[in-house]
């Protein structure tokens, strides 16, 4: 929130009467101020009161949703200009563009790449969101029965683009259930277009002449219509005032919480080049700086991978590393006889050896500690994998009741808690396995219990 607990005292009712749970109004004010309390734990505060608080209190740049289901995209809702000084939070959608000028071999092709081009990376599946379909010809005709054909051939949210609101109006009536994105609202259009957006309860893009000024008297008008979920595109299709109109956007909502400028933007960089390589890396800069959407040409599985990557790495929170749960992962069928191999939960260190333990083809056992997402030597450094840690996890995770052996192989790289690790599992034989993973193949062909 951005008033202080002074401000918001003013606004309190003063009574002191205690039912927030603290003493006095001017604690509560501060505990507001902090982001300590909720408004709604004061059942005093009047209508005027929240409706200011409300407004102070709410996000910078207003998060939405485009979709519904398993495809929908949460955009905006981010509160920093740089990912290190807490971490970006809603990855931006990807699209590509599909004409109503485009024959069906195109149209197919790229509907099938939408559904074939998913990767598995650390526990997830990475994959583009979005179709964005854009009216060429300003015939609701054509334009409805590409709407049509892709709304029946995949689950893909949608961005429906045309200018026209009768087009746009026709589109509606196939796929607002659907909560597409309507875009967009121009000079020319913004009433019909937001009348529109508020029958059909659908988010609603402003597109403006070329840069970031003149897409505020059209958001100014949209609010003004009471329409909350909007998204910006400021026209620019010049690389160098694109970005720049990121940057002053981003800067304009958090620094300044200039309100007409506090929405997620779409970007278009399948408008600005015709070259794939180009554009791809036009994609890849507005993922990192601060494209909301991004609408591509086509997905092509040589760039989509990569941006794909890029938005994975920059929309995880720097501070908090991704884990997998601590427990025991039976590999290819374990048995009793099947070798017992120990790591940490730092995911990107499970997926590896879990995944040369399957291309070993040797069912093993793979018992994961807690080591709140340290990699090992990271952890074994900050003392979260000791002996007496793993010891401990290894006699209560109940791997014991599984094997009728008793050997645990230990990552190379934890070599030192050997010692420690007989005398807190004086049952166990602690063997040393490889330091690296590409190693764990030959290890475990190796391997006979003892
Ligand atoms: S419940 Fe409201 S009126 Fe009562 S002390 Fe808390 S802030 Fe003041």
């Amino acid at each position: 929130m951005g008033m202080t607990g002074i401000q918001i005292f003013k606004l309190l009712p003063k009574t002191n009467c205690g039912e927030c749970g603290v003493p006095t109004c001017l604690a509560f004010a501060m505990n507001l101020a902090a982001g300590k309390a909720e408004l709604d734990q004061c059942p005093y505060v009047s209508e005027e009161a929240k409706e200011i608080l409300a407004a102070e209190s709410a996000p910078p740049i207003r998060p939405l949703t485009i979709g519904v289901g398993d495809y929908a995209v949460t955009i905006g809702g981010e509160t920093v200009m740089f990912r290190h000084e807490k971490t970006f939070i809603n990855p931006p959608g990807l699209a590509a563009i599909v004409t109503t000028d485009e024959d069906d071999a195109s149209i197919d092709g790229k509907i099938s790449r939408f559904k074939e081009l998913q990767y598995e990376r650390v526990g997830l599946i990475l994959r583009p969101e979005l179709f964005a379909l854009k009216d060429t010809s300003g015939d609701a005709g054509k334009f409805t029965a590409l709407v049509n054909k892709v709304k029946d051939a995949c689950e893909a949210s949608l961005i429906l683009m045309s200018e026209k609101p009768d087009v746009m109006k026709a589109a509606l009536e196939i796929v607002k259930d659907k909560k597409p994105l309507i875009y967009a609202a121009t000079e020319e259009n913004v009433e019909d277009m937001g009348n529109l957006a508020k029958e059909s309860e659908c988010p609603i893009a402003v597109k403006g002449s070329g840069g970031f000024e003149s897409v505020i008297p059209l958001t100014e008008k949209l609010t003004e219509m009471g329409l909350k979920d909007i998204v910006i595109d400021t026209g620019s299709r010049t690389p160098y005032k694109a970005f720049e109109d990121q940057v002053i956007i981003r800067k304009a909502a958090l620094q300044d919480r200039f309100r007409p400028l506090g929405f997620p933007t779409i970007t278009l960089p399948a408008e600005m080049t015709d070259d794939p390589m180009y554009e791809t890396l036009l994609s890849a800069m507005f993922v990192a700086k601060y494209g909301a959407l991004i609408v591509m040409s086509d997905f092509q599985p040589e760039s989509l991978f990569p941006l794909l990557l890029e938005r994975l790495n920059i929309y995880t929170d720097p501070q908090r590393p991704m884990t997998a749960e601590e427990g025991i992962y039976p590999i290819g069928n374990p048995d009793e006889n099947s070798p017992v191999l120990v790591t940490c939960n730092f995911s990107l260190t499970y997926f590896i050896v879990s995944g040369e333990i399957e291309g070993s083809r040797i069912p093993s056992w793979l018992c994961v500690a807690d080591t709140e997402g340290l990699s090992v030597l990271t952890a074994w450094a900050a003392g979260k994998f000791t002996g007496e840690s793993v010891g401990t996890f290894i006699n209560k995770c109940g791997i014991a009741d599984k094997v009728k052996h008793k050997n645990l192989i230990i990552p190379g790289y934890a070599a030192a808690i050997s010692g420690e690790l007989e005398e807190e599992l004086p049952d166990w034989k602690i063997l040393i396995g490889p330091r690296e993973a590409s190693q764990i193949t030959s290890y475990l062909k190796n391997w006979k219990p003892e």
